[in-house]
């Protein structure tokens, strides 16, 4: 003990004067100049004295005003100053993986050291830290994570969450967990960080934690609706005759195609009725909803480029943050305007992207200032809106939409969305334009949409599946699940819960009363969706761990087949290519990562992403989350240390088939046939599309009764991405079956029908497999 305490006495006296010498150097003291220029400088020890006195506190104020970088720094510089700081150990949280890198990047150039010496970061995948960093910035999903092991955080002095106006699930999850461990751990200190003034409700589920507010100071913005874009920027409305410029994002693209020709003339009335706005509010409510959603998707894209000719070329100088949905939309945007004379001019205009997925280097972009003849423009997705801050922008862009999962618990369908964003985040993004200078914000949609916006966006928990969730928390150990997420700041409904709990039983991972069973366990340690998680131990136990390994980490990362606006065609001939007849987009994935292997090999992998259309960046993403899987996989001694006996039967395409069939289950959809066309339908008698890059759109029939898919997205209609198809016999065998725990009766039953069955190697195979899932399934 005392050994150890002198120790990190003599640490804490080095960092002192390391901190010292830093802040007495010359870039020490620029940097120190501004720091102090931020708002929450002036709090500084209020704030500290605050946290030295209460256990858990609730600080507000605007982004950009300090929180994230200057707080947990105030804590750990008065700590080193104090002759403390080795004993001292923070954690911030962040809700995304990128912010948290960003973030600990710039502390650490604030303290003028390197990333990992006492600020360091880890994400999934991902991490950068030493044995003497003591600010840790994470997501908050990794601080959940090593709760399950390290139940009462062990050594850790600070734990701040960040952004939890935005009421994420990890968020709210924490919060219970965290509420709970205050209670053993009386040292620890929790310090809860909000954009907005909603600091109330935390404070009082923390039975009444102070609140400190950090005043902040923005420019007023001046706010342009829909009716004024058009009339600033001179578009007529009449001249929107491509219905189909916007929402490049595959999913709208697919809407689009359905759009009847005359819904164009109904989309132009309703539009110029919402400017009116009284003749707006003669639609009923339903209608007012489903034809508002056409707004600004219907102009959008040419919308966007008009205001931003309008901004190039009549307005002051100052930087231009476009809001849109998501990366793909940003992508259709960028190309489009790289084509123009004046948007793509280089030596006019600096075009950026901020999204979720962006390289470290592409960030750091983001945050320079170009030089002043040259216009910065960012299109970013709703990651600008809070989490990230550009300091120079003086003019925003919001075309009002956010993707966002909804869940409904009912049809137990889990849908993702671009939709409506709350009338908070608007404000926050108008907010954004107003921090150098006033600022301008052009809304694309009208002020009466505006005005039916909900007031805040409903939490995170309350509309997502909880089936990842429920999973944790048995693991956590903590009880009852239902009791346990009743005690969450607003708690679920509890059909919604019972759902969950169903999903987690019938795939083995929770017992009949509700206990983790062993196959639990593993999946718990996975940090995928459980039945993801289940597939891949599927692989693993049926021998085609590497093929089913590729499938896995696809569909927990993006769709790495690239689908560029004014190239489909090509784009889905090449996808296609990789389907070699055998209905299935979750193989044509396996087939384009191992060609992008050997591509690799042969150092050719740049050609071969530009030849088949695919994202060089993704399949480096899905090739990291294959190793973590893999890893994890065998430090639970589910996969041999070669792999080798693992991948026995990786070359058998019915078994590889099967093993998806028995993960993605109950995603399945039959397969009607007609005349000319097919139609798909699901359990629940619902009709579903295929989205158009599917492999399995570009048939006329298919040989399988089934498809499975591992996601249902419901735009107006209800789509399938991923499909794969499956026969009879296997959705009999690993639909349903196995998921419950094999019964040998069912088996001999079975096993003369099943199609992989009828090879001698796989029939042992198969037999070995219920042995080892027994194993697996007891407790
Ligand atoms: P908050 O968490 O309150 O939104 P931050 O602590 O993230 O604010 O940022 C405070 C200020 O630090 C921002 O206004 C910005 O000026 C500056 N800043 C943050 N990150 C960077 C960066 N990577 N590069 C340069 N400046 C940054
Ligand atoms: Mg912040």
């Amino acid at each position: 003990g005392s050994v150890m305490e002198k120790v990190l006495q003599r640490r804490s006296l080095q960092m002192r004067n390391t901190q010292r010498s830093w802040q007495e150097s010359p870039e020490g003291r620029k940097m120190m100049d501004f720091r102090k220029s931020l708002p929450a400088f002036k709090e500084k020890e209020r704030l500290l004295q605050a946290i030295a006195r209460n256990q858990v506190i609730v600080i507000s104020g605007e982004t950009g005003c300090g929180k994230t970088t200057q707080l947990p720094q105030y804590i750990l510089e008065s700590e080193i100053e104090s002759g403390r700081g080795a004993f001292c150990s923070i954690i911030c949280t962040q809700p995304r993986r990128i912010s948290a890198m960003s973030v600990a990047d710039r502390v650490s150039a604030e303290k003028g050291e390197p990333l990992g010496e006492s600020v360091g970061y880890k994400v999934r995948l991902e991490g950068v830290k030493g044995k003497n960093t003591h600010l840790l910035f994470c997501t908050s999903g990794i601080l959940l994570r090593r709760l399950l092991s390290d139940r009462n955080l062990d050594g850790i002095t600070h734990v701040f969450v960040d952004e939890i106006h935005e009421r994420g699930m990890n968020e709210d999850f924490l919060l219970i967990v965290l509420k709970d461990l205050l209670t053993r751990r009386r040292d620890l200190r929790l310090i809860l960080m909000s954009a907005t003034l909603n600091a109330e409700l935390f404070s009082n589920y923390f039975g009444g934690a102070p609140k400190i507010h950090i005043p902040g100071f923005t420019y007023p913005v001046r706010e342009h609706f829909l009716e004024d874009v058009l009339e600033i920027t001179g578009y007529k409305l009449s001249s929107f005759n491509q219905i189909d410029d916007y929402g490049q994002d595959k999913m709208w693209k697919t809407q689009k195609q359905l759009a009847p020709r005359k819904k164009k003339n109904q989309i132009t009335t309703l539009v110029e009725d919402a400017l009116n706005q009284s003749s707006f509010e003669n639609y009923s409510a339903r209608t007012r909803e489903s034809l508002a959603c056409w707004i600004p998707d219907c102009m959008g894209f040419n919308l966007i480029e008009a205001v931003l000719c309008h901004i190039c070329r009549k307005e002051r100088s100052g930087a231009v943050l476009v809001f849109m949905t998501g990366w793909e939309d940003i992508s259709c945007l960028r190309d489009q305007l790289k084509a123009h004379p004046l948007l793509g001019d280089p030596n006019r205009v600096l075009l950026l992207t901020c999204h979720g997925s962006m390289a470290t280097s592409e960030q750091k972009l983001i945050f320079d200032k170009p030089h002043p003849n040259i216009r910065k423009i960012v299109l970013a997705t709703n990651m600008a809106e809070a989490s990230i801050t550009i300091n120079d922008i003086v003019f925003v862009i919001d075309c009002g939409k956010a993707k966002e999962t909804t869940y409904d618990a009912l049809n137990n369908t889990p849908c993702l969305l671009p939709s409506w964003i709350s009338q908070a985040s608007a404000r926050q993004r108008r907010g954004r334009a107003g921090r150098v200078q006033p600022g301008e914000c052009y809304h694309l949609y009208p002020n009466c949409v505006y005005e039916a916006f909900a007031e805040y966006q409903l939490p995170e928990l309350l509309r997502t599946p909880l089936n990842s969730l429920c999973l944790q928390i048995k693991s956590l150990e903590v009880g009852s699940i239902g009791e346990f997420l009743s005690a969450a700041l607003q708690p679920p409904e509890p059909l919604a819960v019972q759902n969950a709990i169903e999903f987690l039983k019938m795939i083995g991972a929770l017992d009949e009363r509700e206990n983790l069973t062993n196959l639990g366990k593993y999946l718990s340690m996975l940090p995928v969706d459980p039945k993801l998680g289940k597939m891949l131990i599927m692989g693993a136990l049926f021998h085609c761990f590497d093929p089913i390994l590729t499938v896995v980490s696809g569909l927990s990362s993006r769709d790495p087949f690239l689908l560029p606006q004014d190239k489909k065609d090509l784009a889905g001939t090449a996808k296609s290519r990789f389907s070699a007849k055998d209905y299935s987009d979750h193989m044509a994935l396996v087939r384009a990562y191992e060609g992008w292997k050997d591509a690799e090999r042969e150092g050719s992998a740049y050609e071969y992403c530009w030849r088949n259309f695919l994202s060089a960046q993704t399949l480096q993403a899905i090739h990291s989350l294959r190793k973590q899987f893999s890893y994890i996989l065998r430090d639970a001694g589910i996969v041999d240390a070669d792999a080798g006996s693992n991948n026995r039967l990786s070359h058998n395409q019915s078994l590889v088939r099967a093993i998806i069939c028995s993960g993605l289950y109950p995603g399945i959809a039959s397969v009607v046939h007609r005349e000319t066309s097919m139609s798909f339908k699901t359990m629940d008698d619902g009709q579903v599309l295929l989205y158009a890059n599917s492999v399995n759109a570009r048939y006329q029939t298919i040989p399988y009764p089934w498809l499975v898919f591992g996601e249902k997205v419901k735009v107006n209609t209800v789509f399938i991405r991923d499909s794969t198809g499956v026969s009879d016999s296997i959705l009999i065998l690993l639909g349903g079956a196995i998921s419950c725990g094999l019964q040998a009766g069912h088996l001999k039953m079975l096993g003369g029908y099943i199609d992989f069955f009828m090879d001698p190697s796989l029939a042992e195979c198969y037999l070995k497999l219920k042995e080892e899932l027994d194993k697996l399934l007891e407790k």
